[in-house]
């Protein structure tokens, strides 16, 4: 009898360990988990600033120039087309210069703000220089991307102007034609949207 109770006061006291190594082994799991999902958060704001642009939120350069050469290569072995649109903000040294650098900054947030509002979800907007934004198009046809340029420009001169004078930028636009690599269709952009300038600016040039 006194075995029987022995084994049976043993194995009690096993359950009870078990019992407290799984309490234990639950808590660790936990702490994992939550550590693990810390790690996931903090991968993804680390992304997001490697891959964005502290003034205008907008992608900066680095990941809108690997944007393009994706898009490029996807183009040259998979026959997707896309378009490009380029602007740049009309006489912003004027601003700078009549009301001081930080209102020429808004302008330029809240213009980078209008472009990812009335862009399509599928379209991939840069800042590419100081003033000046990029947009990929993929799937857009030179005409439509002209047409989407046409309401940016619109859109901006009527919706950017908190100062008394009016902003508005000059666009250009291309599509990817075949035999082009990311610095063939970048030129002819930029050509573009100089012929903008050149004409009188707050304009859209397709080329
Ligand atoms: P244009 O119509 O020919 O483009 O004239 P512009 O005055 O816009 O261009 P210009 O090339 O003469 O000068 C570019 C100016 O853009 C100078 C620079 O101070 C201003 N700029 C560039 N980036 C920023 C920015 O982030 N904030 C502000 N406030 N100004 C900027
Ligand atoms: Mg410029
Ligand atoms: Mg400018």
């Amino acid at each position: 009898i006194s075995m029987i109770y022995r084994t049976l006061v043993e194995k009690a006291i096993d359950k009870v360990l078990v019992e407290k190594q799984n309490l234990q082994l639950s808590k660790t799991l936990k702490t994992l988990k939550s550590t693990q999902e810390e790690l996931h958060n903090t991968n993804r704001e680390l992304r997001y600033i490697s891959e964005t642009d502290g003034l205008s939120k907008l992608y900066n350069r680095r990941k809108i120039e690997e944007l393009l050469r994706t898009i490029c290569e996807r183009a040259k072995f998979h026959s997707e087309t896309f378009s490009l649109i380029l602007l740049d903000i009309d006489l912003i040294k004027k601003i700078n210069d009549e009301y001081g650098h930080p209102v020429g900054d808004k302008v330029v947030i809240q213009i980078a703000a209008n472009l990812k509002h009335n862009v399509r979800d599928e379209d991939a907007v840069g800042r590419w220089g100081g003033e000046e934004f990029l947009i990929i198009c993929p799937n857009l046809d030179a005409e439509s991307a002209a047409g989407l340029a046409e309401r940016l420009r619109k859109d901006i001169q009527y919706n950017c102007s908190e100062l008394e004078r009016t902003v508005t930028c000059s666009f250009g636009v291309t599509k990817w034609i075949k035999g082009d690599t990311s610095a063939t269709i970048v030129s002819r952009v930029d050509k573009a949207l100089y012929q903008s300038k050149e004409g009188g600016r707050n304009c859209v040039t397709l080329l």
